[in-house]
């Protein structure tokens, strides 16, 4: 089953999409970080898009599908989409390109946050580079501590800064909180709630997903 996994900036869908992922037997795939994965490699592509995700806009819709296509097409498991569709134009696209290699949209699930407590996390959040290139977030599954042992650097995402965490949600009410509607009609949405510890999210959320 294709699952995807919706949320405004903070609300913990990728430490979420990790737990499935393990769960469930998925394969998680964030937007974000195959993005990142783009401008850590330096390519023509990458210096694009860094630009765009720095400042916390969105990226063309056509790019994000032409990129994402590839990726789909290669696996035979079922997909956590995490931060993708997020804008209605992604989500027509990804129900088109879905149906082209004979797969289907199980769900679409919201983790709920309020902003404040959204932000919040997101102005506290850290992550970890390790030697060999690898970002993890620190959090209940990777500590501060084990990022130092590893040899790892802790550094904040450049759009986790106050001014650019505004301009994000901006973007969030205004381009992907009518893909919440879109799903709504369609019968394919639900949500849980985000605020609690995470292991009663992913209870939830695995609540949700067998019904
Ligand atoms: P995330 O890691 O999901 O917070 O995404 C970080 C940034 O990557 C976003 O603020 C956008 O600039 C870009 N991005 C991720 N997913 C998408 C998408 N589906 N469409 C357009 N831009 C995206």
């Amino acid at each position: 089953m294709d699952i995807v996994l919706m949320g405004a900036p903070g609300a913990g869908k990728g430490t979420q999409a990790a737990k499935l992922e393990k769960e469930l037997g998925l394969k998680h795939i964030s937007t974000g970080d195959v993005l990142r994965e783009e401008i850590a490699s330096g390519s023509e592509l990458g210096k694009r898009v860094a630009a765009i995700i720095d400042g916390g806009d969105l990226v063309s819709d056509e790019l994000m599908v032409s990129i994402l296509k590839n990726i789909v097409a290669g696996t035979d498991k079922g997909i956590i989409f995490d931060g993708f569709p997020r804008t209605v134009p992604q989500a027509q696209m990804l129900d088109d390109m879905l149906k082209q290699l004979g797969r289907k949209l199980g769900k679409a699930v919201a983790i709920e946050l309020p902003e404040e407590a959204a932000v919040q996390r997101l102005s506290a959040r850290k992550q970890c580079k390790l030697p060999s290139g690898e970002v993890k977030q620190i959090g209940p599954d990777f500590s501060l501590e084990e990022c130092q042992k590893q040899g790892g650097e802790i550094f904040q995402r450049p759009d986790d800064t106050p001014g650019h965490i505004r301009h994000r949600f901006a973007v969030y009410h205004q381009q992907t909180e009518p893909v919440m509607r879109f799903y709504r009609q369609n019968g394919l949405y639900a949500e849980v709630n985000g605020d609690q510890d995470p292991q009663a999210v992913f209870e939830d959320l695995l609540a949700v997903l067998k019904k």
